[in-house]
């Protein structure tokens, strides 16, 4: 399931060292090192990833789950995507239920050297660098998109993405476009639950796993436990 044919990093371990080098971004950059040196103070010990964050997971997965952006003090410290952003945080959230749906090994993700192994699923987010308040500017979520592209090129058993929420939705499709993809009309809306086929795949929305919406009610465990045995029923 690629979504471009242009030239890109030959392997994906060739990408994730792409996307680690990468400095398109200035804000971005200089934000994540900021953070990086001024650190929280529970975390003063502890040196900062502060680098773009590349995805994690299983290459031969057929799930793609796909974020938003590392946290400043989760993975912009940790280095691992949804990795180390606090006890009930959404990285817990969304592990939990991957572990439930028969995705991980593990229900937390708080450490890298937790011994987390995705099966069938690989984790991405559409933008590799934590911007200030969680929210990318546009332009940044566009430049980013290249990483998502070639990244994806290489999980070549790839059937399934599940986006967590609204930007990771819009990203998806964007970068579906720029590979030549034809996408319905109009463009699919972002809604909880929704699933669409494009040509190649099916691209499904969820809800983000943030505090704001697992503390609220407005994201359950039962919510994701429906969405994610409906992915598994749709796998060929
Ligand atoms: S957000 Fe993406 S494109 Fe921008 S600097 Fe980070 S890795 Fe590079």
């Amino acid at each position: 399931m690629s979504v471009s044919g242009g030239t890109r990093p030959s392997s994906l371990s060739a990408v994730q060292r792409a996307i680690i080098s990468c400095q398109r971004c200035p804000r971005l950059r200089s934000y994540c090192q900021q953070v990086g040196r001024t650190r929280r103070a529970a975390f003063r010990d502890q040196v900062y990833w502060a680098r773009p964050v590349p995805g994690f997971g299983d290459p031969a997965a057929r799930v793609l789950i796909l974020g938003l952006a590392p946290a400043a003090h989760g993975a912009n410290r940790t280095g691992r995507v949804f990795t180390g952003d606090g006890v009930g945080s959404s990285g817990d959230f969304l592990m939990a239920a991957l572990k439930r749906a028969g995705f991980s090994n593990i229900s937390t993700s708080q450490r890298t050297d937790d011994g987390l192994a995705l099966r069938d699923a690989y984790i991405a987010a559409a933008v590799r660098c934590a911007p200030p308040a969680n929210k990318p500017l546009p332009e940044e979520v566009d430049r980013c998109l290249p990483h998502l592209i070639d990244e994806v090129a290489h999980l070549e058993n790839l059937q399934v993405v599940v986006a967590l929420g609204k930007i990771a939705w819009d990203a998806w499709l964007k970068a579906s476009a720029l590979g030549g993809v034809a996408l319905p009309r109009p463009r699919p809306a972002f809604a909880h639950g929704a699933f669409v086929r494009l040509h190649p795949g099916i691209l499904v929305g969820v809800y983000h796993p943030s505090r704001q919406n697992t503390n609220t009610g407005v994201l359950t465990p039962k919510m994701y436990d429906q969405v994610f045995r409906a992915v598994r029923r749709a796998l060929r």
